[in-house]
């Protein structure tokens, strides 16, 4: 692993208060780099989002001060579950999009024993999430990817 893979690792884990969880978030982040996305850990709160670029996707996540550290991972594990989903059809409805970014999330949780631990964490943060979609883009908390 480089030396900017593992400082961008040590950030995620040291500013989301998630040094237990070390070895999860190093396995989740070297897994999306790998497909080609790059990762983004930001300090102000605001809805975690994929966008695509031409040569891949970049995956933003606040990881300050936020109401529960594991929804940093589920948010990375949401956002790489849009990337899995791949490019949207026109005729899909918003909220489909989301279950299915959830259902790959869920997947990729699965792989995870410590984290399963935690599965209704995620399931609570899940449902929290597909309620927030309704609501207007600019009240989100959870995400705001067009994908
Ligand atoms: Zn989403």
């Amino acid at each position: 692993m480089d030396l900017k893979t593992q400082n961008k690792i040590k950030e995620i884990v040291v500013k989301g208060g998630l040094q237990y969880y070390e070895a999860e978030v190093s396995a989740i982040i070297t897994k999306i780099l790998a497909k080609g996305c790059k990762v983004r850990p930001v300090e102000f709160k605001g809805p975690s989002m994929l966008s695509t670029t031409p040569d891949g996707c970049i995956i933003q996540v606040g990881v300050k001060d936020r109401e529960n550290p594991f929804d940093i991972i589920w948010d990375f594990l949401h956002e790489y579950g849009h990337f899995l989903s791949g490019p949207p059809k026109s005729e899909d409805l918003r909220l489909k999009r989301e279950e299915l970014a959830w259902k790959f999330a869920k997947t990729e949780l699965n792989q995870y024993p410590k984290l399963l631990l935690r599965k209704e964490e995620f399931e609570t943060y899940r449902e929290k999430c597909l309620n927030d979609y309704h609501r207007f883009p600019h009240l989100r908390i959870c995400d705001i990817s067009p994908y």
